[in-house]
C-alpha cells in the first residue's frame, strides 16, 4: 500500500548543537522542504533519558528551535515543535513498548555506548529510547527520515516495530478499514560526504553534544576565532593529503576533515582532493577554517539574535505543536481502535 509521503526528524536539546548535527541532519531538513511536507521536532523527552538540568533544558530547547529557523526551515509551510507538547508521542511509545522485544533493545549500540559500564544504573528511558523514536516517526506515519549515520540502527528498529504492529494486528487493521498495513516502513535518508562527522580530537569517536571536550566539536554558535582555533588544533597525521579518495583509507582524521570540507562546499571528496591533494594539512586547514566560518558564522549570529526573543520561539513551538497534535491524535485514535482500547 502506498502511504502519502511525509518527512519527520528530531534533534535533542541535550547540549550545544554542532557541525555533525548541522551536516548530518539540519542541512538535509532544509533541502527536503521543497519536495515534502516536513515535521521537525525538538525531542525534549529523548533528552531527559540522561540527566538534564531543569534550568538549562528550556534554553537548549529554544536554541535548537532557533537553529532550525536560522538554517532556513519555514515554520509556516512545515511544522516545528517540541515533543513534550504532543502527548501522543509518549502514548504511542507505550504501545510500542509492548510491541518491541527486550532482545531488540539490548542490541542497540547507542544504549551500550551511552549506558557505559554501569548499565544497571542507566535510566529505563535510555533503554526504550528507540521505541519513543519509532513513536515520533509513526505518530505521523512518516515515510522519510533524514538522520546521521549513527541513527541507522534505530531507524531499522522503527521499521521492525511498524512491521510487527502491522502483522500482530493484521486482522484488526483490515477490520477497521485500514487495509493491509497501518504503519508505513519509514525510510532513512542518510546521504552525502558527512553522514558521520567525527570528533576533531579522536577520529574513532563521533562528534557529539555530550563529549566533555569542547575542542572535539565545532558548535553552531562558536565565533570565528574559536572555529579557526578548533580547526587548527584538530588532530591529523603527519602525511600530506592524498590526491585520491582511496588514500583516505585508514586515515580517519584526514578522511573526516576532507568530508567536512566537501559537505560544507557541496562538493565530492574526490573533487576536494583534486584541489588539495599532495599539499600540507596546514594549507588545507586554513581553507577549511575559512569555509566553516563563512558557512556557520551567519547561522550562529542569527541563532543568537533569535534566542533573545524567547516569546517568539515559544509561539513557533506552540503553533507547531497544535498542528502536529492534530495529525498525531488521528493516528492515536486509529491505534486505539486497532488495539482494542476503548476511547471517547
Ligand atoms: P547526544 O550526544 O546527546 O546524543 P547528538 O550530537 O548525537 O547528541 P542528537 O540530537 O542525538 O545529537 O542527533 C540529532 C541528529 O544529528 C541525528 O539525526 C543524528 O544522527 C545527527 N548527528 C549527531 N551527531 C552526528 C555526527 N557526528 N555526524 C553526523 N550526524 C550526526
Ligand atoms: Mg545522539
Amino acid at each position: 500500500m502506498a502511504f502519502p509521503q511525509r518527512v519527520f526528524s528530531g534533534v535533542q536539546p541535550s547540549g550545544n548543537l554542532h557541525l555533525g548535527n548541522f551536516l548530518g541532519a539540519i542541512v538535509k531538513f532544509v533541502a527536503l522542504q521543497d519536495h515534502y511536507d516536513c515535521i521537525y521536532c525538538v525531542v525534549d523527552l529523548h533528552a531527559i533519558t540522561v540527566w538534564q538540568d531543569p534550568n538549562e533544558l528550556p534554553r537548549a530547547t529554544r536554541e535548537v528551535t532557533a537553529a532550525f529557523l536560522a538554517c532556513g526551515i519555514d515554520p509556516k509551510k512545515h511544522i516545528i515543535f517540541n515533543q513534550s507538547q504532543v502527548a501522543e508521542h509518549a502514548e504511542l511509545a507505550w504501545v510500542f513498548n509492548c510491541i518491541a522485544r527486550i532482545g531488540w533493545l539490548n542490541r542497540m549500540t547507542q544504549f551500550k555506548e551511552k549506558a557505559g559500564k554501569d548499565r544497571e544504573n542507566a535510566s529505563v528511558g535510555l533503554l526504550v529510547y528507540p521505541n519513543l523514536m519509532a513513536a515520533d516517526i509513526l505518530a505521523y506515519r512518516a515515510t522519510h527520515v533524514p538522520v546521521g549515520e549513527d541513527q541507522k540502527q534505530h531507524l531499522e528498529l522503527s521499521r521492525d516495530i511498524a512491521q510487527k504492529f502491522n502483522n500482530d494486528y493484521a486482522a484488526s487493521i483490515a477490520a477497521h478499514g485500514f487495509g493491509k498495513a497501518f504503519f508505513p516502513q519509514p525510510e532513512p535518508l542518510i546521504q552525502g560526504p558527512a553522514t558521520r562527522v567525527m570528533s576533531l580530537r579522536d577520529g574513532s569517536k563521533k562528534m557529539s553534544k555530550s563529549d566533555a571536550s569542547d575542542y572535539s566539536r565545532i558548535n553552531l554558535t562558536d565565533d570565528a576565532d574559536t572555529i579557526a582555533q578548533k580547526v587548527r588544533k584538530a588532530r591529523t597525521d603527519p602525511e600530506p593529503l592524498p590526491s585520491e579518495e582511496k588514500g583516505l583509507d585508514k586515515r580517519p582524521e584526514a578522511d573526516n576533515l576532507v568530508g567536512i570540507y566537501a559537505a560544507l562546499a557541496e562538493r565530492s571528496k574526490a573533487d576536494v582532493l583534486k584541489e588539495f591533494g599532495g599539499g600540507q594539512f596546514s594549507t588545507f586547514k586554513t581553507a577549511l577554517a575559512d569555509l566553516a566560518v563563512a558557512k556557520l558564522g551567519p547561522i550562529g549570529a542569527e541563532m543568537k539574535k533569535l534566542v533573545q526573543d524567547p516569546a517568539h520561539i515559544d509561539s513557533v513551538l506552540g503553533d507547531g505543536s497544535q498542528r502536529a497534535q492534530a495529525i498525531a491524535a488521528e493516528t492515536m485514535k486509529a491505534v486505539k481502535d486497532i488495539v482494542g482500547l476503548v476511547h471517547r
